[in-house]
């Protein structure tokens, strides 16, 4: 089976193919030459996730799946959230947004945080939604080379490393990213029996 991941992250693609059986092979909207970024005007996480699925239903008419995250801070009042990509302005720049986050908290003592991801599912007309979420803190520097986006400030609870430290499959061990993919393989098989 072949499905459409609606994104043009190959770092998050190469993540979920990892945790995806060998049945499932995702292409991406590199596969469908859609070079323009879909509008994630949403204020909310899951609507985001949602958005991206109904512009590809409304312009390619086929199923797919996409996926939003948020990096949620408790201490800033569960910022960066909906906005990560931008948090340190339109540039979208990964080592720009977690200064500003590691600056914002330099006053505070409470580093908890999350990650958060919603996948929304297509499907012959319906779209199912999937949740994950890890828990974790900000470090008060980067570490690590891997992942992308904030993984080199953020450690999972238990876990002694950051994201960035891990490779793939021990980050999908932990990842809010993972936990809900693993929620949508779970339907999928369920689904497709
Ligand atoms: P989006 O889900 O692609 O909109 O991502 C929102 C922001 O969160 C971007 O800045 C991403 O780089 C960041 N992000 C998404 N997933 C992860 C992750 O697994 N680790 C670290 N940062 C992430």
């Amino acid at each position: 089976m072949k499905l459409l991941f609606a994104t043009g992250n190959l770092n998050k693609a190469a993540e979920i193919q990892c945790v995806l059986p060998k049945e499932i092979e995702i292409i991406t909207l590199k596969d469908i030459e859609l070079k323009e970024d879909i509008p994630e005007t949403s204020d909310t996480i899951r609507g985001n996730a949602l958005q991206k699925v109904s512009y590809i239903k409304e312009h390619f008419n086929i199923d797919c799946f996409a996926d939003d995250t948020g990096l949620e801070v408790l201490s800033l009042n569960g910022a960066p959230g909906v906005y990560s990509a931008r948090y340190a302005g339109e540039k979208r720049n990964d080592q720009d947004n977690m200064d500003l986050v590691l600056e914002q908290l330099k006053t505070h003592t409470d580093r908890s945080a999350r990650f958060k991801t919603v996948i929304a599912l297509e499907l012959n007309g319906v779209v199912y939604e999937f949740e994950g979420i890890v828990n974790g803190t900000i470090l008060s520097e980067k570490r690590g080379e891997n992942g992308f986006g904030y993984d080199p400030i953020f450690e999972p609870e238990n876990c002694g490393k950051s994201f960035a430290e891990m490779n793939m499959d021990e980050k999908n061990r932990y990842s809010h990213r993972a936990r809900a993919t693993v929620k949508m393989i779970d339907f999928l098989i369920k689904h497709t029996q």
